[in-house]
Parts: structure tokens; C-alpha cells; sequence
């Protein structure tokens, strides 16, 4: 079996399609090096090898050894160095990368190959003593690190106690011998704390670095962000060994990090930021400030250093052309690694930029309109959940705000919250119903789940591309990072910036968007649409067949879908508009009621209040339809339970408190969710169904009076089981409708259909459809009856149901394409053999999410209907499943 793959001089055998097998880095690592750009020689050992390694008690294929050797005798070749040499060594960096970006796995080993009589061979063969040791001393660290887990602080001490004599403030102004005696102090440290002597065989030490690399699969850290991202286990791995080229040679070298186009806007800018005279992590970990690439950048910034643009002319140049190759090669944003090895520029990374919902929209949109993608694949390159970030609250501008800091603009949207100091207690805290801001000198691969929790993160230390600052737009939270005008003081747990002091606890606001950190809580106002939004949504109106309404009962959600592009009301949940203030006083007495007139005595003034809704949706619908379900939950969700609260319903209803009691008790039920209600309710009280037909009637005739566009009323009958039920209620309500027309001397039209959401209905759904004129299927309940399971008890058990992979999604998130979807496809079926012209919808939860939604499409649906904020969600998944 083929265990490695090289890389290297314009070849290589892999390629980016390969992410599975050879991780992304690999990939694309072996992509770049196959279309000409300048990537150092290496060689991927496959994520085959770590399902290997943990299929066999920890143990490497038999054939490993010999691929490795063979591999590394090619990079040998290519660079014309050997592994291990006294006079030419070749130097290496051991890297992982599985097949999605994931911090917590190992971090890359730089310089690799270095021991005392290489490091001397390093010297002479570069004329810089100084740059070999700091390459010693950055490999025997980070190798005691990552490889052998000394803990880093150990090393840090001697590197500032260094500094400090020599009296100096940057790493880099150290003298060779200053570095020469530092790395005999970290191995000294190895030998205390391991008793153990620092490996100086480089076969030893490469091995150490890949043993170490599969093993972090497996750590903490890796399984617990594996867990928050979804990432199965038997994924695995890989591991990239690359020849090493050196951005700490001099001040003609250097090393920087760059997007395309910028990941915060999406404007196509090219935008980085690079350390001369520096290595590795040194950009991100911010141990200096980093230099603009771009002029441009720099003045906007007022950054004082100046720009790669500047220093490197030609360096720039050739970096442009790289940008322009790469996006018209990967049609997308990428954001690369580079290092500058004395004026000679090395890709060493590139990978899908991560960006926030605006820039992706914006990239989509302006990625089409240059001719690198078409309109459809700028559709499916948006995940239809980053609509949902951009529908975030902005601060209010006409709030007043007391800035106390500013940091870089790292990821928008504005959040406030209590102050936090650690990613636990973060978690602890949001827990408890808390909104925190997590704040951090810097974030590293152990505070993801901090930075999940919170609503919002602000470091004082790092830049744009920091790893606080990713994160937080991978995720869609806000983010302000590197506000060097504030201290952080772990201990004391409070953060001081001039004579402000924020302690734990505390409230602050922070504005990802302009980088300001403000005290206490500024309010937010709705998000501002951009013109790549409505040109996203046009596109996705064009080529989605599955028209999008919603579920709303008040004014302002009809209103709010109306403008988020919603084609009517899919689902009006009429008991929402019984629980409001005075309402649910009138309800409580048609419930309290003895006989059948008192009965009607409360529903006329239910009649009143529920009549006034309907008008006003259907004014505000437009023509558009309005499906209207009759009462559907148990009559004892009205009915408080305690008896202060029982005594104040008997007081306000004017009854007695005993029979506020009886009732209770009467309409108390085993199993509420299949209990009595839904149209067991209007069977039972038909009175109950009048009075809502008659409701939507009179509205109907009214604004078919008065407006132009006559309205579209659909009768809705929830949680039907058979066709004697639809046929008993659908005479009440053609009765209504006749009485109305008579009434108010006008005609208007209407259907009468009926929500799918018990197995027999959908099994009946051919004869059903002989009285019904339409089906909504409501997927909550068809979920909890077609699977026998109580979507209020599953929480208990659920979440081991996922983790031990016997469902893969939350039935009542994603719809079960096997179970439900099976049922719902059948029931299409049946229904429309019985009436071809039947439109039949979603309305439940699982309307407005995406993966469902293609479901939807796949058995050929006329629409979803989901919550507003949920429309230009569905607009776009329509969109992609259609696609
Ligand atoms: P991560 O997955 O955390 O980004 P990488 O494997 O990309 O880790 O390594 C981090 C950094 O180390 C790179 O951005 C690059 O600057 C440096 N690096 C890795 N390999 C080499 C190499 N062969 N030569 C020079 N620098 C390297
Ligand atoms: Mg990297
Ligand atoms: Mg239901």
C-alpha cells in the first residue's frame, strides 16, 4: 500500500481533491507545488496511517519505514542536502493537518534535523552563527513542547533571563552565544524534567515528531473541538514533512500570512500581515508588531512600519501574481502562508479562507460578476446559516457610548455582556443564562470552547489574522483583538485601561466592526442589509422552484417575514394570540365555562380579538396566502397550576376558585401529546371551530372589501386521523363561510386542508385528499409520532443517541429522510393521485433549516414555511436544492 506521498520541483502526487486521504494542508500543499508555485520539496504520510496507528495498538504499517526513507531520500535530491549531514543538513518542519483546519492537534515542529555538530555545519554553510542558534533554540523548544510535553514556561524564563542581561527587548537582538548557552539551558531543563537526554539523532527525533503528531489525535484538546464541530474520529490525520526554508536568515528574510481578499469585508483587497527577519508562528503568536502588505493598508491602518509593498517591491509583485493563480485555480478566497528566504518567496500553505457572513457574500457576489464562478456556484458556495449571522444586531449609532479602548476591527457585529477572564468560567457562566465577553491577553487552541460560549471576545494582544480573531469569525461572533491599551490581570481577575477598572463580572460592549470596547451595555439596533445580500437573495428567487412563506401570528412578524422576502404565511398559530394580556382572561372563561352558552358568551369575545388579527394579516399579506390553523394544544395549557395563580384566574374570570380547580383537574391528561386537542378539540367543541371560521370569514370578506388584492385564506385543521374528522369539521366550516357570504351580502374564497402530522393521515392521505384542499405536514409532531418519541423527554437520552452514532442529527432539527421523509414522500403520493393540483408545504422547525429543506425538494414540496429570521435561510437552501 501507498503510505507517503511527495511533493515538490512542480510534481507531486497528490492532489487538492485529495483531502481526505492526504489532510487539507497535504492537499493542497501538493496542489500548489503541481501548478508551478515555489513550495519547499516534502512528503505526506496519509490519514490511512493514523486509522492504521490506532487500528493496531499504536503501531505503523510494515512498509512505513522504507516509504518514509525513500521520501525523504527524494527531498534529499531535490534540495541537494542530507538529513542529518555534518556539513550540508537538511533541515525539516513536521507539521499535521487533517482533512478541516483543527487547532488542537499537534503544532508544527520547525527545524528539525538540528543537533550540536549539524548546527555548526547550519553556521558555516550560512555565514550566520546568530541564525543558526535561533533556530537551535526555537527547534529544542518547541520540540520539548509539542513532542515531549515540557511545559513551555520552563524555557520562556531562561529566553527572558537572556534577554535581560544581555539588555535587550527582542529575541532577535540576542548574540550567538547568547543563543549558543540558551539552548544548553533548555537541554539541561529536558534532562531535569524528563531524565532524560535530548534526542540528537534527527532519524529519532523525525520519528518523535510523527508519533507525536498521530497521538495528538487523540488528546484532549482534539477530541473536545472534534465534538463542537462534528469531526468524526475515523477521520484521522495526516502529517507533512517539509524541506525547511528560513525567514530568520536576515532582514532579507521574512514571514507572513495573507488572504486574498479581505476576510472581514470581502472587499477584494489583498490583505496580510508579515515579521521581518522571523519564523513560523511569529506573525500570529504576536510576539512583534506585524508590517502591513500593502501601502494602502498601511495608511488606512496608520500603521508606522512600512509595508511589503515598500521594503520587498519585487517580492510583492511575484506574492500579487501567486494571489491572482490561486483564486483563478481554487475559485475562491485563500489564505496562505508564505516565508521570504533571502528575497526568494516559498508558499507554505493555502486553504479556503475562513470569512465572515458579509465578506463571503461580498466574495460570492464579486467572484461572479469578475467571471470566475457563475451565478450558481457563487449560490453554493454560501452556507445558508452564514444568512443568519448577517441578520445580528449592530450597536445603535445614536446610543451614547463611553469607548475606553480600541483594538483592530477583527470580526463584526457588537456584543455585550459580564467580563470573563477564562474559557471556563465563560462556559460556567453562559451556562447559568449569562451573556459573557471573554476577554484574554491572547486566545489559544484551549479557549475554543470559552470563545463558543461567549458573545463576544476581546484580546489585547495580536492581530487580524491572531487565532482569537479567526476563530471568532469562523464562528460569527464578534471580536476585537490586540486593544494594547488595556491590561489583563488573570489573577486579580480585572482588566485596567488609564483609571478605568473592569472586573469580573463587570458589563463591557464591544464592537467588532470598528474595534471599540465600550463600558457597561450599549444597545444594538437591527442589522443594515448590503447590496450583496439582495443580489444573493435575487440570484436565489431565480433559481429556486420551492416558494418560501412563513409562521407568524403578530403584526410585526408578518411584517418582519414580509420583508425578509416571504411569499405568505405558511402557519398563524391562532392559541399564540390567546395568551397575550386581556385575551387570555376571555379564553380562560370560554374554558371555565359550564354549558355551551356560556361557552359562546366568552368565544364572542374571542371572536372580536381574533377577527382584528386576521384582518390585519391578511392587510399586510398582500394577496399573498395565509394559512390559518384552528386551536390546536390541550385546553389545559391555558390554566395556571398553582393556587395563587389559580385564585387570581377564578378572580379575573369571575368564578369560583373551585371550579378554576375542577376544571384543572378535569383537563388534566396522562399524555397531553396525544391527548385532547387539535381537531379533537373542534370535534368535541364545535362551537370553538365557528368562532375561528367565522373569524377568518368575516376578516376575509372585510379586507376583500375593502383592499385590491383580495385575500388568500387557507383553513387549516391540525393533527388529523382520519377523513370522518376533516369531513365533520369542514361542514362547520363551509357552513361558517355561507353564513358570512349571506351575512355581509360578498363572496370571497378559501380552502379548507389539513396538517399531515400523524402517521395515519399520511397513510390516509389519498382519501384525505378527497376532502382536504391542501396538506401542511407538521414535522414536530410527525417526528415525535412517527418515531414514538416526546420531543420534551428526548433531551435525557438524545444526546448519547448521537454520540454513539445511532442517529446521526436531532430528528427534530434535520428531518429523518428515512422514517419521516418516507411518510411524507407517500403521503405526496397518495394525496396527489387523489387531486394532481393539491399545494402541499412544511410548516414545522424544520422548514428553515437547510439540510431539510433539500429534502423538502427532493419529494417535491410547493414551499416551506419556517420562523422569519429563517427566510432568507430557506430562500437560499431552496436555492442549492434546487440547484
Ligand atoms: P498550522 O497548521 O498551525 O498553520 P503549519 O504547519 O502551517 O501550522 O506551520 C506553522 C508555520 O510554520 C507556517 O505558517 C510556516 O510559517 C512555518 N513553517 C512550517 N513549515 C515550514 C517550512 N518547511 N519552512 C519554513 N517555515 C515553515
Ligand atoms: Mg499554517
Ligand atoms: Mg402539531
Amino acid at each position: 500500500a501507498k503510505w507517503v506521498y511527495n511533493f515538490g520541483d512542480g510534481k507531486a502526487d497528490g492532489r487538492a481533491e485529495m483531502k481526505n486521504l492526504l489532510g487539507g494542508k497535504g492537499a493542497n500543499l501538493a496542489e500548489m507545488a503541481s501548478i508551478g508555485l515555489p513550495v519547499p520539496p516534502g512528503f505526506t504520510l496519509t490519514t490511512e496511517v493514523c486509522t492504521h496507528f490506532y487500528q493496531n495498538d499504536c503501531n505503523y504499517p510494515k512498509e512505513l519505514t522504507q516509504q518514509v526513507e525513500e521520501a525523504l531520500a527524494l527531498v534529499q535530491t531535490r534540495t541537494g542536502r542530507v538529513f542529518g549531514d555534518s556539513t550540508n543538513p537538511l533541515l525539516v518542519s513536521v507539521r499535521s493537518g487533517a482533512r478541516a483546519s483543527m487547532p488542537g492537534m499537534m503544532d508544527t515542529v520547525l527545524n528539525l534535523g538540528l543537533n550540536d555538530q549539524t548546527v555548526e555545519a547550519l553556521a558555516k554553510k550560512s555565514g550566520d552563527r546568530r541564525f543558526a542558534f535561533d533556530s537551535y533554540r526555537r527547534f529544542v523548544q518547541m520540540y520539548s513542547d509539542v513532542v515531549l510535553g515540557i511545559e513551555i514556561n520552563h524555557f520562556e524564563k531562561h529566553l527572558e533571563r537572556a534577554k535581560e542581561k544581555r539588555g535587550v527587548k527582542q529575541d532577535c537582538e540576542l548574540l550567538p552565544e547568547d543563543l549558543e548557552k540558551l539552548v544548553k539551558s533548555y537541554k539541561a531543563v529536558v534532562q531535569l524534567e524528563l531524565g532524560e537526554e535530548f534526542p540528537e539523532d534527527p532519524n529519532a527525533q523525525l520519528w518523535g515528531a510523527i508519533g507525536a503528531v498521530f497521538n495528538s489525535w487523540m488528546n484532549q484538546r482534539a477530541k473536545t473541538y472534534r465534538q463542537l464541530h462534528d469531526i468524526p474520529e475515523w477521520w484521522g490525520t495526516a502529517v507533512n514533512v517539509q524541506a525547511m526554508v528560513f525567514g530568520n536568515m536576515g532582514n532579507d528574510c521574512a514571514t507572513g500570512v495573507a488572504f486574498t481578499r479581505d476576510p472581514s469585508t470581502g472587499t477584494n483587497e489583498f490583505y496580510g500581515e508579515f515579521l521581518v527577519n522571523a519564523q513560523g508562528e511569529d506573525v500570529v503568536a504576536g510576539i512583534r508588531t506585524p508590517q502591513e502588505l500593502t501601502i494602502k493598508a498601511r495608511k488606512s491602518h496608520g500603521s508606522e512600519l512600512p509595508s511589503l509593498e515598500e521594503v520587498m517591491p519585487s517580492i510583492f509583485k511575484e506574492l500579487l501574481s501567486v494571489r491572482s493563480q490561486l483564486e483563478a485555480h481554487y475559485k475562491d478566497m485563500q489564505d496562505i502562508e508564505f516565508t521570504i528566504q533571502q528575497g526568494k518567496l516559498y508558499m507554505l500553505q493555502t486553504r479556503n479562507g475562513k470569512r465572515t457572513a458579509p465578506a463571503a457574500l461580498q466574495i460570492a457576489v464579486d467572484m461572479a460578476k469578475e467571471g470566475l464562478i457563475s451565478k450558481s456556484q457563487a449560490l453554493m458556495s454560501l452556507k445558508p446559516d452564514l444568512i443568519d449571522q448577517l441578520l445580528h444586531p449592530t450597536l445603535d449609532p445614536k446610543a451614547k457610548k463611553e469607548v475606553i479602548a480600541k483594538g483592530l476591527p477583527a470580526s463584526p457585529g457588537a456584543a455585550g455582556g459580564k467580563v470573563v477572564f477564562s474559557a471556563d468560567e465563560a462556559v460556567r457562566r453562559s451556562k447559568d443564562g449569562d451573556k459573557v465577553i471573554l476577554v484574554r491577553i491572547e486566545t489559544s487552541p484551549d479557549d475554543i470552547h470559552g470563545l463558543h460560549a461567549a458573545e463576544g471576545v476581546l484580546t489585547t494582544r495580536g492581530g487580524m489574522t491572531s487565532h482569537a480573531a479567526v476563530v471568532a469569525r469562523g464562528m460569527g461572533r464578534p471580536c476585537v483583538a490586540g486593544a494594547g491599551g488595556i491590561t489583563v490581570d488573570y489573577t486579580a481577575a480585572k482588566l485596567t485601561v488609564g483609571s478605568v477598572t473592569v472586573s469580573e463580572g463587570q458589563i463591557l460592549t464591544i464592537d467588532g466592526s470598528t474595534g471599540e470596547v465600550m463600558v457597561g451595555e450599549v444597545p444594538t439596533v437591527p442589522p443594515q442589509l448590503s447590496g450583496s445580500f439582495g443580489i444573493i437573495m435575487e440570484w436565489a428567487d431565480e433559481a429556486r422552484d420551492m416558494k418560501v412563506r412563513a409562521n407568524a401570528e403578530t403584526p410585526a412578524d408578518a411584517r418582519q417575514a414580509k420583508e425578509f422576502g416571504a411569499e405568505g404565511i405558511g402557519l398563524v398559530r391562532t392559541e399564540h394570540m390567546f395568551f397575550e394580556g386581556q385575551r387570555i382572561v376571555a379564553m380562560r372563561q370560554m374554558i371555565l365555562a359550564t354549558d355551551e352558552n356560556d361557552r359562546r358568551q366568552a368565544l364572542e369575545k374571542l371572536l372580536v380579538m381574533q377577527r382584528e388579527d386576521i384582518t390585519e394579516l391578511f392587510k399586510i399579506m398582500d394577496g399573498m396566502p395565509v394559512t390559518v390553523r384552528l386551536l390546536d394544544p390541550p385546553l389545559h395549557e391555558f390554566i395556571p397550576h398553582t393556587e395563587a395563580e389559580m385564585a387570581s384566574v377564578a378572580k379575573a374570570a369571575g368564578v369560583p376558585l373551585d371550579r378554576v380547580r375542577r376544571r384543572a383537574a378535569e383537563l388534566q391528561e396522562a399524555n397531553p401529546m396525544l391527548g385532547h386537542r387539535g381537531c379533537r378539540l373542534a370535534i368535541t367543541y364545535p362551537e370553538i371551530c365557528e368562532m375561528q371560521a367565522r373569524a377568518i370569514f368575516e376578516a376575509a370578506a372585510e379586507v376583500g372589501r375593502t383592499s385590491k388584492k383580495l385575500p388568500v385564506a387557507e383553513v387549516m385543521v391540525p393533527l388529523v386521523a382520519t377523513t370522518e374528522e376533516l369531513k365533520l369539521l369542514k361542514g362547520v366550516i363551509e357552513k361558517t363561510a355561507d353564513a358570512v357570504k349571506k351575512e355581509q351580502g360578498i363572496t370571497f374564497t378559501y380552502k379548507v386542508g389539513t396538517m399531515i402530522e400523524l402517521p395515519r393521515a399520511a397513510l390516509q392521505a389519498g382519501k384525505l385528499a378527497e376532502m382536504a384542499e391542501f396538506f401542511s405536514f407538521g414535522t414536530n409532531d410527525l417526528t415525535q409520532t412517527t418515531y414514538g418519541l416526546s420531543r420534551d423527554d428526548a433531551g435525557s437520552f438524545l444526546p448519547e443517541y448521537k454520540a454513539k452514532g445511532i442517529v446521526e442529527q436531532d430528528p427534530f432539527v434535520s428531518l429523518d429522510p428515512d422514517g419521516v421523509g418516507e411518510l411524507i414522500t407517500m403521503a405526496v403520493q397518495r394525496g396527489r393521485s387523489t387531486r394532481p393540483d393539491m399545494k402541499m408545504g412544511i410548516c414545522g422547525e424544520h422548514g428553515g433549516d437547510p439540510a431539510s429543506i433539500e429534502i423538502c425538494e427532493r419529494i417535491g414540496l410547493d414551499y416551506v414555511s419556517c420562523s422569519p429570521f429563517r427566510v432568507p435561510v430557506a430562500r437560499l437552501a431552496a436555492a442549492q436544492s434546487a440547484l
